[in-house]
């Protein structure tokens, strides 16, 4: 055993890990030791106790065992292929069914003994299992190797991992990798949590937690290893958030507190009226701004909710005392059309208003560095391109983060290191992501909250039509008639190329038909994520100002986007999206008053989640149904941003569900932190470890 063996060693070090596994194992997100010990079983083979055939019914969640009698591929109406394999023991037979899984019939051949998983349901009389997961426990097929027969014991007689798998990579070889993986750490693992917390909530040590999370000797084990993992994941992303709760609580702020008439002057020059929500989140903001605190707020809403004004209220309020705002956003694109509206807005109060973004051109690039140094920008507009290390924003006293779940939580702190003044700039994030209040509690827990939770009175509904199969033809006369009645139409497409071996929609091959032959009446362009920034602004702007009728662009318009005229969307292969990337694409129409339509024109064969997705988008509108489905169905893991957000993701733990774990593990980080503020107890240089792992690089810290 090397000394330096710990959870950042990186794979290869493991026996039978070559080249190509190397790879395989990558594309599973799996680099490293720690990697390996974190891809958690999906579920077990319970071998302790399968079920005769002849005694299984519809709706059990079962483990079978037997041998493949008969199997067989046939296609079906739709074009696609339909696998089906009969298992029989001596109660009785059952099937498997795949769908355009060719290649797996040439493991199921006749006579091999075989163990199958799933939940069974009944079809004209006969029981079957849909996508089982399943074992060939014989003959390993011929991508299962010496190493994965080795660990043979690990296979049989007890409930068995069952892991994520991709090509190149096999079941048996996979478990006993990680079983050597486990072997090598044994007495190495270092527990994280303070003993008295463990045994104030009955968990499991972490070393003994993770080796029986892969190999649990019963199911008591697993639950108990379950309960302790999913403890850490909620546990010690509470503590970040304590921690930083803390610093801010303690930050002094410009005290603006001789406000001016600036933004009563902008409220009366609106063509509408604030809708009420908006009016009570921009009052909460102002008295954050009054207080001599920093604030950390959060604010909330819907896409079309109309979070732009309350920032640009707030940026006003800060500007009529004589500081300077800036408002930072996730994409060019959207950072180029914060500039324009808000110059609009802003001109006929004689307030400066500038935009930077990665390809402003050098020149203009200094003058505007200049006058922002020089304290003549009041408001300044961008990307990334905002926190260089060369802006300085002398006289900084608010920072308006957008769209938030775009950025790591690393750059939220960054966006207020322009300022040169001692005091704390006050910081005002927004997102459109309308996440469930104990997830916001996880993630957001160091900020304060505003919710928009109403959107303007006028808005009419957009509906949203799924259309399988032929219909293409009406979508697009459709869409002509919206064109011909004066509005806009985007078309959205998965990929910007045509790939190999993927029957995807793209993007640059469908502009020069829908230019040609679809729309030869309109001007129509395309967006895409390659295109210059000059290129894109052009683009972008020109479809604003209604130059251009329809765009035809891939998920670059994702979020923001702001143009009320345009009421038709046609999203290609909606199935390749999300359900809360859907959510911000179709946000970006019916922002006017006259509502409009999406159409999905979906893959006539879909999977059956994806069309269960799909489906559940079309009824709902409502960002939050949306969220909860989008949670319910993916977990939390990869939904909404969460990894982006700077933590290492929620692998068992999903602060949806276990509402209650969330609660407990907030009190036990806060009452630790009363404490032991510093973490500076022995059990706490425990607490500081697991922050360490968990958060590497940006921890609010002071070390030593
Ligand atoms: P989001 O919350 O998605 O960022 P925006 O701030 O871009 O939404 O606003 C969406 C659209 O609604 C914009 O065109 C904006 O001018 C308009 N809007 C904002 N507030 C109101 C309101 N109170 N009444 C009517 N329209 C509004
Ligand atoms: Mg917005």
């Amino acid at each position: 055993m090397k000394p330096d063996f710990n959870l950042d060693t990186p794979v290869q070090f493991l026996k039978t890990v070559g080249p190509a596994r190397m790879r395989a194992l990558a594309r599973l997100d799996i680099h490293t030791v720690g990697d390996l010990l974190a891809h958690y079983p999906r579920r077990y083979f319970d071998r302790t106790s399968t079920v005769p055939i002849g005694r299984i019914l519809p709706g059990q969640d079962v483990t079978i065992q037997g041998e493949v009698l008969t199997s067989g591929e046939r296609r079906t109406r739709r074009g696609g292929s339909l696998q089906t394999v009969g298992i029989g023991d001596d109660t009785g037979v059952m099937f498997c069914i795949w769908f355009n899984q060719s290649y797996l019939m040439k493991q199921f051949r006749s006579g091999r003994k075989v163990m199958v998983s799933g939940t069974v349901t009944a079809r004209n009389g006969k029981k079957q299992i849909a996508h089982p997961d399943f074992e060939i426990l014989e003959n390993p097929s011929d991508d299962e190797d010496a190493a994965g027969k080795a660990g043979a014991g690990l296979h049989t007689g007890r409930m068995v991992p069952v892991y994520g798998l991709s090509a190149g990579i096999g079941q048996h070889w996979l478990r006993a990798l990680v079983d050597q993986a486990l072997g090598r750490f044994s007495g190495l693992l270092s527990e994280i949590l303070p003993a008295t917390l463990r045994t104030e909530r009955g968990l499991v040590g972490r070393e003994q937690a993770v080796r029986e999370i892969h190999f649990p000797p019963r199911k008591a084990a697993q639950e108990a290893a379950l309960r302790r993992l999913a403890y850490d994941e909620i546990f010690f992303i509470q503590v970040l958030m304590a921690l930083r709760r803390e610093a801010h609580g303690s930050q002094a702020a410009v005290a603006l507190d001789k406000p001016g008439d600036l933004t009563a002057r902008l409220v009366h020059g609106l063509p509408f009226e604030l809708t009420s929500a908006q009016r009570r989140a921009s009052a909460e903001i102002l008295a954050d701004l009054r207080s001599g605190r920093a604030m950390h707020r959060l604010l909330q809403g819907d896409v079309g909710s109309g979070k732009t004004l309350v920032a640009l209220i707030a940026a006003l309020f800060v500007i009529e005392q004589g500081y300077q705002a800036l408002l930072m956003a996730p994409t060019e694109v959207l950072a180029v059309q914060h500039g324009r509206t808000l110059r609009q807005l802003c001109e006929p109060l004689g307030i400066a208003v500038e935009t930077l973004t990665g390809s402003t051109p050098a020149a203009e690039r200094k003058a505007i560095l200049d006058s922002a140094a020089a304290g003549e920008i009041d408001l300044l507009v961008g990307t990334h391109a905002l926190i260089q290390q060369d802006v300085r924003i002398p006289r900084l006293a608010l920072s308006i983060v957008d769209e938030q779940h775009r950025f790591g939580v690393r750059q939220r702190g960054k966006s207020t290191e322009a300022a040169e003044t001692d005091l704390q700039a006050h910081v005002l994030v927004m997102s459109a992501t309308p996440i469930p209040r104990s997830l916001a509690l996880t993630l957001y827990g160091d900020l304060d909250l505003s919710l928009i939770d109403e959107l303007p009175a006028h808005r009419k509904p957009v509906v949203t039509e799924l259309v399988q199969g032929d219909g293409e033809q009406q979508v697009w006369q459709a869409c002509r008639r919206e064109l011909a009645a004066g509005r806009q139409i985007f078309v959205i497409h998965p990929v910007i190329d045509e790939t190999e071996g993927h029957d995807l929609k793209a993007a640059t091959v469908e502009f020069e038909k829908l230019e040609r032959e679809v729309f030869p009446d309109a001007r129509v362009a395309l967006l895409h994520g390659r295109m210059k920034g000059p290129q894109k602004d052009e683009t972008m702007a020109a479809f604003s100002s209604g130059e251009i009728q329809v765009l035809v662009a891939t998920t670059v318009v994702e979020v923001g986007i702001d143009v009320p005229n345009a009421t038709g969307m046609v999203i290609h292969n909606p199935e390749r999206f999300g359900l809360a990337q859907l959510h911000q694409l179709r946000g970006r129409i019916g922002r006017g008053d006259q509502g409009g339509t999406c159409w999905l024109l979906a893959d006539r064969y879909l999977a059956e989640d994806s069309y269960r997705r799909i489906r559940f988008f079309s009824e709902h509108t409502d960002g939050f149904a949306l969220a909860e489905e989008d949670l319910r169905q993916r977990g939390p893991g990869d939904a909404w941003g969460v990894r982006q957000s700077g933590s290492p993701g929620f692998r068992l733990a999903n602060p949806l569900r276990d509402a209650e774990l969330v609660r407990l593990c907030r009190q036990d980080a806060r009452k630790w932190l009363e404490s032991d503020p510093g973490l500076r107890s022995a059990e706490g240089e425990r607490i500081r470890r697991g922050l360490q792992e968990s958060f590497r690089g940006f921890l609010p810290l002071q070390s030593g």
